[in-house]
């Protein structure tokens, strides 16, 4: 299938042969025909398979075929969980719309709201934001909603785990009834269904894989190691992997910084990027990644939700999420756009619950390979009384330098067998983890 097939403007398809894409991914095959009939849709499709486009595409075809005379306001609202999102959606419709007349302004909190209201005062035709900031703006009655024709909630399930269901109520009360609402989410969990049903109008469906699936062609695989090792392991895995660019995992904000301070004292450059980060932080750790100055980025999945890094070949959790499904957005950071991915998973006996879980979810076996001088001194536990860690834990904290196995053992709590203890691993041999060499 080709873009022209769709019926999508000239000015599109020149914009689209600009930025090389040669036809249209599965889901906008799929979402394209749909929207630009009018109706509205559901799509089950994660970060990477082209959504954006998706919905995108067909939108500024409307827009750009009937221009507003006068004094624009917006005709379409694009709801998303995160600034990086938002920024990043603004970036993409910007290089589709470069052949149209259609403008647009991107709202997000952490930033001042002096250019985004002069912006909004000089007229837009879309709208991208994120729920809270949009609703500082309507409160200050610096933004009008009252053109809306569209409105699209990208990463609707985000939003709901984000906690963003009573802003998006107020918001959707805010808006025409009439009118076209497209929703996309990577998973169709029972509260996204529920949210359709209240929302929308006979929506039809569309999904590329099946829900909760991840893109087929990502490689799993899972280093069982000690949680105290697990930083070491981690250097090893770097410095063995010659590939450019890792995106790293870390289940708290403390976790990320700290990982980081690490890996910049064995000579690598890596950044942090998570909620505590002022934006200015998270877009120049973003863009320094992207642009190939910093190595490793350390992201928690919040900050990570939605950030577009083209062909990433691995991604790796260094400790596992609480939620299986952010599993699944994790990884769908690697084997973008067709390109093969590696998904790596450092996981200590204390996470084998939430293996079990994201196995479960998956409906797949991801290998299970020792990484030689890291063998775990308790294996994982894949049965039904496997164990995970409580809500809000913290880490175990690493050894100190050189100390991870000749250093006094310590406990990992939570009833593991040998937590952590040498002594505990019965006839087992543990060697030394290898210290390997710092990657400039
Ligand atoms: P998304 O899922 O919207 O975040 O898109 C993932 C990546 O795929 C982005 O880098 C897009 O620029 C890219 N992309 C989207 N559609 C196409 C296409 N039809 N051909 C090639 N790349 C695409």
């Amino acid at each position: 299938m080709s873009f022209e097939s769709l019926g999508l403007a000239p000015a599109l398809l020149r914009a689209l042969a600009e930025q090389g894409y040669a036809e249209p991914t599965p889901i906008q095959a799929a979402a394209i025909p749909v929207v630009l009939e009018g109706h509205d849709l559901l799509a089950a499709a994660q970060t990477g398979t082209g959504k954006t486009a998706a919905f995108a595409l067909p939108l500024l075809h409307r827009l750009g075929a009937t221009p507003q005379r006068g004094p624009r306001r917006p005709r379409a609202l694009v709801l998303t969980p995160t600034r990086e999102l938002a920024a990043q959606i603004d970036d993409n419709l910007r290089a589709y719309a470069r052949h149209l007349q259609v403008h647009s302004a991107v709202i997000f909190g952490g930033v001042g709201m002096g250019p985004q209201v002069q912006a909004l005062r000089r007229g837009v035709d879309v709208v991208i934001a994120t729920p809270g900031r949009l609703i500082d703006h309507m409160q200050q009655r610096t933004v009008d909603l009252s053109g809306i024709d569209t409105l699209v909630l990208d990463e609707a399930d985000r939003m709901l785990d984000m906690g963003f269901l009573p802003a998006l109520k107020r918001i959707l009360g805010a808006l025409p009834a009439s009118r076209q609402t497209l929703l996309f989410s990577a998973t169709f969990a029972a509260p996204i269904k529920a949210l359709a049903l209240q929302f929308m109008r006979r929506p039809r469906e569309v999904s590329v894989t099946p829900p909760n699936s991840v893109a087929q062609r990502i490689a799993h695989r899972v280093h069982p190691v000690d949680a105290a090792n697990k930083r070491e392991l981690l250097l090893h895995v770097l410095s063995e992997d010659s590939r450019r660019q890792t995106l790293v995992f870390s289940r708290t904000k403390h976790g990320a910084d700290k990982l980081v301070k690490y890996l910049e004292q064995a000579g690598l450059r890596a950044a942090a990027i998570h909620g505590n980060k002022s934006q200015n932080a998270r877009t120049r750790a973003l863009a320094d990644f992207k642009g190939g100055r910093i190595g490793v980025l350390v992201a928690t999945d919040i900050a990570a939700r939605g950030i577009d890094i083209d062909q990433l070949p691995m991604v790796i959790n260094f400790d596992l999420p609480m939620v299986a499904e952010d599993y699944v957005h994790r990884i769908g950071r690697t084997g973008r756009a067709g390109a093969d991915g590696l998904a790596l998973s450092l996981v200590s006996h204390d996470e084998s619950g939430l293996l079990r879980d994201i196995r479960k979810l998956l409906d797949q076996d991801l290998a299970i390979v020792e990484v030689a001088g890291f063998e775990p001194s308790a294996p994982l536990r894949l049965d039904a009384g496997a164990p995970r860690p409580k809500q809000g834990q913290r880490q175990p904290r690493p050894p100190r330098q050189g100390g991870a196995a000749q250093g006094a053992p310590r406990s990992h709590g939570h009833g593991q067998p040998g937590g952590g203890n040498p002594h505990a691993a019965g006839n087992r041999k543990r060697r030394r983890p290898r210290r390997p060499a710092a990657k400039a």
